[in-house]
């Protein structure tokens, strides 16, 4: 166990002011990847113009306050919404940071244009080479890797930066290494990794051995350290925590309250803390939004949210305290991902899940063997 259990103080109660939305253009993807959590991929539920403008109404003044303020589109595929369609959604928006998550299988000189035109920051999903791409696939089956590689060549060719984010389905040793240096490769500002999640419509089991997840870790620190050209964004994360902690400062690192992160779905229903749970509905829970910008400005949602916590939100808060008693990691944590927590155990007043396990404890674990290694 890393640290002796400590009473961590950030993470109190919910936030009123996020420091990005997430919006959801379309439910629609046109890739049916092996793991993908979404609901509602193969269906073409955009958002209305009136929503963004909702939506932006409020954003549009927390941006004017903030020195940065994103607006991450994020489906389905953003891109399937079209070029029409998602500048209509952008343009009620203003003094914001536009970025998209995409898969990256749509991009073509026309999208460059749009994408240059909108000033917008790019996040687009590649797992590694092809074998380990496999799981992304176009709706026929067939595998998506080309077309990935395609829309990679076509952003470079324009000189237009983006990250990576890679989902490793089964994390071990001898696979991290390579993985960095395909990754590093394709020349991204940086990489995200993140191991499976069992949750939303993916209910394939994420339980791995913890000596294999923690080599796998420690794997890439080293790859990371020997040629450090791109940051990777869970070992930083994982260093800054680590560096603070020598020093007596890894209290200072969590934010004071969760980050809301409102996520604004097709429909104008706003969901906190965890997109993965927008799309569902439970017996116990309902739609877990807490509005709609239909009805209700979004900064007002937020504020009674924040004030008066119900239903799976208040739980979850329980769910953290749980966490900052009895977890070791809480500091490093947060206790945050609410998501693994309903969707591996049902509710979210529990603590630890194999999330929890694979990308938070070995993770941490991983990085400082490879620092005790040397
Ligand atoms: S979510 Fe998991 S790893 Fe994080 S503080 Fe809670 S129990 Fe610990």
């Amino acid at each position: 166990m890393f640290t002796r259990l400590r009473h961590f103080t950030g993470m109190r109660g919910i936030a009123t002011v996020p420091s990005y939305v997430i919006m959801q253009p379309t439910t629609l993807c046109n890739l049916d990847c092996a793991y993908c959590y979404l609901p509602l991929r193969a269906a073409d539920r955009r958002m209305t113009l009136a929503v963004a403008e909702a939506a932006a109404a409020t954003v549009n003044r927390w941006a004017g306050r903030a020195e940065r303020f994103s607006v991450v589109w994020h489906g389905g595929e953003p891109l399937a919404a079209g070029r029409e369609h998602l500048a209509a959604l952008m343009a009620p928006f203003t003094g914001v940071e536009h970025h998209v998550q995409t898969n990256a299988t749509l991009i073509d000189d026309a999208w460059c244009d749009f994408l240059l035109e909108h000033d917008v920051h790019i996040g687009l999903s590649i797992d590694g080479p092809r074998s380990a791409t496999a799981g992304r696939v176009l709706r026929s089956g067939r595998e998506a890797y080309d077309r990935i590689v395609a829309g990679i060549d076509t952003l470079r060719g324009r000189g237009i930066p983006f990250a990576v984010l890679v989902v490793v389905s089964d994390p071990g040793p001898g696979m991290a290494a390579p993985l960095y240096e395909f990754l590093a490769d394709l020349g991204p500002t940086v990489i995200g990794v993140n191991l499976e999640e069992q949750e939303g419509a993916n209910q394939r089991s994420n339980a791995h051995d913890p000596a294999r997840v923690r080599a796998f870790w420690a794997e890439l620190t080293g790859a990371w350290r020997r040629d450090p050209r791109v940051e990777v964004r869970e070992v930083e994360w994982a260093l800054r925590f680590a560096g603070a902690a020598l020093v007596g400062e890894q209290d200072d690192l969590l934010p004071r309250r969760h980050d809301p992160i409102p996520t604004i779905a097709y429909d104008g229903g706003v969901v906190l803390l965890s997109p993965e749970l927008a799309g569902f509905t439970s017996d116990r829970y309902g739609d877990f939004t807490a509005g709609s910008v239909c009805d209700t400005p979004l900064d007002e949602i937020l504020t009674a949210a924040a004030a008066h916590p119900t239903g799976w939100l208040a739980e979850y808060l329980t769910g953290i305290e749980a966490c900052r008693a009895t977890c070791a990691y809480f500091g490093f944590c947060g206790g945050a991902h609410a998501a693994n927590r309903y969707f591996e155990h049902g509710r979210f007043d529990t603590t630890m899940t194999r999330h929890c396990h694979n990308s938070r404890i070995s993770l941490l674990e991983g990085v400082l063997d490879h620092a005790r290694a040397r």
